[in-house]
């Protein structure tokens, strides 16, 4: 009896224990190890073409970044077993104890080793609660029209860089873009102006130009303002709705700048992947017909969804889908859009 319960015991910390080891997997290391080509990563998971089967599709294999289990899209590979550890055994054909010390070699963190594995857990627990710190605030901003004429001074080149956009000076002189702030960090941004329905300026959002800030924190806002009560662009894009007072939604301020270079004035942010209430009372109350062109990922297919639900029996609502997965409005070209959304009266 005695011997059954330390046995359960020790079997229970071995799978802590495995817990642990695959939660210090770096992803994109591991794959890249075992000859995947990744073709896009984010903060929640890896995309690559299987190796398993050896596809062709770029996208078929992914890794979720926390729990390091995958799926294979196009071949189901997974359907033989979905963990990290069984993955490792059948690329590098070795078995469960084998592929453990092959993961243990990779992180560097020996779960065999009492001292090594303290030792981590220690590292994690610190690692989260200076996460947990206020480290990614933004130190206090003016949010005045005179320190915004400063910060239009210090803009730097990022948006008109092609990979980021290649946004046109004047594009970027319309929409106010500024620059030279600095986060507490040492993290370089541009700055974004945001206005309300009335023009007045009520917070910026700031980019981190350095591409050093993690995925969550390139974009961050300045205290205390109510994102839900404010479309960005409207106090613009009224003001071109023409006749059939018609505005289109996009997630991004970039994608509301392509939108204005593709001739649709009309346009206006959601600064999110889904409408609140009160950016729909926004809309009802300055249009008739809505269109939203969110960004092709699956968030933005659930915002569109959402907004279907919410709004349908209220406005005249036209949803827009884009065509690749991967890409917002602001990654297609002028004609594409213009062929995406059409003509508008
Ligand atoms: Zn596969």
């Amino acid at each position: 009896m005695i011997q059954q319960r330390e046995q359960t015991s020790s079997k229970e910390e071995l799978k802590y224990k495995l817990q642990i080891l695959k939660e210090a997997i770096d992803a994109d290391y591991l794959l890249q190890h075992l000859g995947f080509n990744i073709s896009k990563s984010t903060p929640k998971e890896v995309r690559a073409a299987c190796k398993i089967h050896g596809g062709d599709n770029k996208t078929a294999f992914r890794m979720n970044k926390q729990t390091k289990n995958w799926v294979c899209f196009s071949h189901g590979c997974h359907e033989e077993g979905y963990d990290v550890i069984n993955l490792v055994m059948r690329m590098l054909n070795l078995d469960f104890s084998d592929a453990v010390r092959y993961l243990e070699s990779i992180t560097g963190l020996n779960i065999h080793d009492e001292k090594s594995y303290v030792e981590y857990k220690r590292f994690k627990d610190r690692q989260e609660v200076i996460q947990h710190s206020s480290r990614y605030e933004l130190p206090p901003a003016h949010v005045t029209e005179e320190y915004l004429k400063n910060f239009k001074k210090f803009r730097s080149n990022y948006f008109e860089k092609e990979k980021n956009g290649g946004f046109p000076k004047e594009v970027l002189d319309e929409f106010e873009i500024g620059g030279g702030f600095c986060d507490r960090y040492g993290f370089q941004r541009d700055v974004i102006p945001i206005r309300d329905k009335e023009g007045k300026l009520v917070a910026y959002s700031c980019r981190d130009i350095t591409d050093k800030a993690d995925y969550d924190y390139k974009y961050l806002l300045t205290e205390g303002f109510e994102k839900d009560l404010v479309l960005y662009n409207l106090h613009k894009a009224k003001n071109y709705m023409g006749k059939s007072r018609t505005i289109i939604v996009v997630e991004g301020f970039k994608s509301v700048w392509k939108l204005y270079i593709a001739g649709y004035k009309n346009t206006v942010a959601c600064m999110g992947s889904r409408l609140t209430e009160g950016q729909r009372n926004l809309l009802y109350s300055a249009s008739f017909n809505v269109i939203t062109l969110f960004d092709g990922d699956g968030s933005g297919v659930k915002g569109t969804l959402n907004a279907i639900k919410e709004m349908k029996d209220k406005i005249n609502l036209i949803p827009l889908f884009l065509p690749y997965a991967d890409k917002d409005p602001a990654d297609y070209d002028i004609e594409e859009l213009k062929y995406i959304i059409g003509d508008i009266e």
